[in-house]
């Protein structure tokens, strides 16, 4: 048994000064039971614990660590950048040049405004909908999180579900009252939506490709048919590429499904690690923004020079290295099919759904996971202990079933290998 001395000890200090010990829910082990690992340092595919221990990280931070920890290109980006000074509360060059660099990458983005993080990229994407639409009612989907906005926490993933708490208190019910739920992958349940409310609906969001109730593929015919809804009711069609957006492909979910949105919010990525979120579109809407327009929408920390040169380098390294979306496939497939070979030689029921380098582990006796109900029927007691194993085995998973996993362009195949090991390990175990 690895000894956690030194994190258990941080963690009851942190718990007496900020609520539950951490900053953000997802980072505690409450649902698999356990104490938070605390981090000393990252580099590479590797976190570093404060107690001396070495992982091999498929948290990424929660998906911004696509080119690894501590890059050294994105490191000098930000000490160079800092020199000059951390914020001015002014334009600066590197401001439209991330402007420019988001609108090569994805070409349905003719416009963007930079923002602090995901959650203020949805929140202010909406009313953005809203106000171009003058309408007020939102439709989003069971399981997907958009970030911790009121409006969005209502049957949410990612912690909120984690933690039993979908529908978070403290949201009032107006709000509620504002935001209709459809099933993912349900395209009759979006239908019937359209059909009670026609002219009342300002905006649909959704992620493109779900990691937030785990990782659930979207059917063509579903993301199809929720574009020609949006479109034949004036409704505004929000992808929230928060995690997949440079991520599966240059051009993020919506490239590699071929279908366009009216508007993309973007997060994690395209700050490498520091915070930062961003929201863009088509001109029409985007003109409706401050100053230009009248929906208003401001930050005092928008556009900060360290994120952007954080964000500008990781992007550039993304869009000129050569094959590397291929390369990330070659590391995704390799864990990936690894990790469907142990379940299918020790007859362990479970399914492993990956699109690109999202992937998550199901531990479920049904066929695929293609919905939200099906998410829900998986076994999150056994991928409590399959984490823990892992760890000891020296791997980091997400402290929960309902998450995807990230692979970076750092995971050697040697590591890729160590990790399918560690789970053929555990699964033996598990199988008893
Ligand atoms: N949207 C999606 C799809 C996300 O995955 C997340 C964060 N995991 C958010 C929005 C919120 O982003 P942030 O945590 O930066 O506010």
């Amino acid at each position: 048994m690895k000894n956690y001395t030194q994190s258990i000890a941080a963690f009851q200090e942190a718990q007496k000064h900020i609520p539950g010990g951490v900053n953000s829910p997802v980072r505690s082990f409450k649902s698999v039971d356990g104490d938070p690992l605390f981090i000393a340092s990252a580099k590479g595919a590797k976190v570093f614990d404060i107690d001396g221990h070495e992982y091999i990280d498929y948290v990424g931070s929660w998906g911004p660590m696509i080119l690894g920890h501590a890059h050294p290109d994105v490191i000098m980006a930000i000490q160079k950048t800092a020199a000059k000074g951390t914020s001015f509360g002014a334009p600066t060059l590197l401001e439209t040049e991330m402007a420019l660099q988001i609108k090569k990458m994805v070409p349905s983005i003719d416009s963007i405004r930079m923002v602090n993080s995901g959650t203020e990229a949805t929140m202010s994407a909406l009313r953005l909908a809203r106000g171009y639409t003058n309408r007020e009612l939102v439709i989003k989907f069971e399981g997907c999180y958009h970030g911790h906005n009121d409006s969005f926490l209502i049957k949410a993933g990612s912690g909120a579900l984690t933690f039993g708490t979908p529908n978070s208190p403290g949201v009032t019910s107006g709000t509620a009252r504002d935001t209709l739920t459809a099933g993912y992958n349900d395209l009759d349940s979006v239908k019937e939506l359209f059909n009670r409310y026609p002219e009342q609906i300002a905006a649909l969001i959704l992620e493109p490709v779900t990691g937030n109730m785990g990782v659930v593929i979207p059917e063509p015919e579903f993301i199809q048919g929720v574009r020609d809804l949006c479109t034949k009711y004036g409704t505004v069609l929000i992808f929230d590429e928060v995690m997949t957006g440079f991520r599966l492909s240059k051009g993020g979910a919506q490239q590699i499904l071929g279908i366009t949105p009216d508007l993309t919010c973007f997060g994690k990525i395209i700050g490498g690690g520091l915070p930062v979120g961003a929201y863009g579109g088509k001109q029409e809407i985007m003109d409706k923004l401050a100053p230009k327009g009248p929906v208003y929408q401001a930050g005092t920390l928008s556009g900060n020079p360290l994120a952007m040169a954080a964000g500008l380098t990781a992007l550039k390294i993304l869009d000129e290295t050569d094959g590397f979306y291929d390369m990330l496939e070659d590391k995704s497939a390799q864990l990936g099919e690894g990790i469907k070979k142990c379940l299918a030689d020790l007859n362990f029921p479970g399914v492993v759904n990956r699109v690109g380098s999202m992937f998550t582990l199901f531990f479920t006796e049904e066929e695929q996971v293609n919905s939200f109900a099906d998410a829900l029927k998986c076994n999150t007691v056994t991928y409590a202990k399959y984490f823990k194993m892992a760890l000891e085995s020296g791997v980091y998973l997400a402290p929960s079933q309902f998450e995807a996993g990230f692979m970076s362009a750092a995971h050697t195949s040697k590591k890729i290998d160590k990790t399918i090991e560690a789970t053929y390990e555990a699964l033996k175990v598990l199988k008893g």
